[in-house]
């Protein structure tokens, strides 16, 4: 089972739901639908209403973050994983770099990914090096570090999601090569194996097109993408989902 994962950020109003609409008829046409699962995470305002409209379809609908704590509590602004899961959503993107850089922290993301599946939303975890970090071979060791401090060995490895996306390629149009890629998609499951004896599906994100995804479509390792800036557009995102395929 591959992923596609749309990653809206800051993006939709209530009629953007036709975009869903003409992914969703896109996929109940294709024949090939069965190898592979959609997801779309739109901003918390569009949660409710797209999860009801798309209840039992083949887009399946994600938050794109929540709260370190559970239930209620007295943090303005805050949503919790038990106010997504409460409105009909399944997934939940955690410890995107967006909100690493605004301040999540190990200790909060551990929470985060603790709540969320006590919660019974399945979780896409994402990690990645920055250009600082790449350039001084850090890379493996931040992966790692990202890995271990907010998984904890308990989790039933089906619920959880791996997002490798490297801050350097997030919407700079550019990616890692072949080797690169595939030796750190190795390394990252190699580590996974380490937490959970089995591993989770692991998807690459950062600067997904319809022009790229034969390269990385070469690397039998990677379980999917995350795509963001494609992911608005249903074209963009329903040509990446061809030319992997093709
Ligand atoms: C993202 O922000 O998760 C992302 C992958 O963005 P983009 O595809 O635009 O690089």
């Amino acid at each position: 089972m591959k992923y596609f994962i749309g990653n809206w950020k800051m993006f939709g109003v209530p009629k953007s739901i036709n975009i869903l609409k003409k992914i969703n008829s896109f996929t109940a046409k294709d024949k090939i639908r069965n190898k592979y699962r959609i997801i779309i995470t739109p901003p918390y305002t569009l949660l409710e209403s797209f999860a009801k409209k798309f209840k039992s379809k083949k887009v399946l609908i994600g938050s794109q973050n929540c709260y370190h704590k559970d239930l209620f509590s007295s943090n303005t602004s805050a949503i919790s994983p038990f106010m997504i899961r409460s409105v009909g959503v399944k997934y939940t993107l955690i410890g995107h770099s967006d909100n690493r850089a605004e301040g999540d922290s190990d200790d909060m993301l551990r929470d985060k990914v603790k709540y969320a599946l006590k919660n019974n939303l399945k979780v896409i975890f994402c990690i990645g090096e920055n250009k600082f970090q790449k350039k001084n071979n850090q890379t493996f060791k931040v992966l790692k570090n990202q890995l271990n401090n907010a998984l904890e060995k308990k989790i039933n490895h089906n619920n959880i999601i791996i997002a490798y996306e490297p801050i350097w390629s997030i919407g700079t149009g550019r990616i890692p090569n072949h080797n690169e890629l595939l030796k750190t998609i190795i390394y990252i499951k190699d580590i996974l194996r380490k937490i959970f004896k089995k591993t989770p599906a692991v998807l690459y994100g950062g600067s997904v097109d319809a022009n790229n995804v034969d390269m990385l479509s070469q690397i039998k390792e990677l379980d999917g993408f995350l795509i963001g800036g494609a992911s608005k557009s249903s074209k963009k995102f329903i040509d990446i989902i061809k030319n992997y395929y093709r």
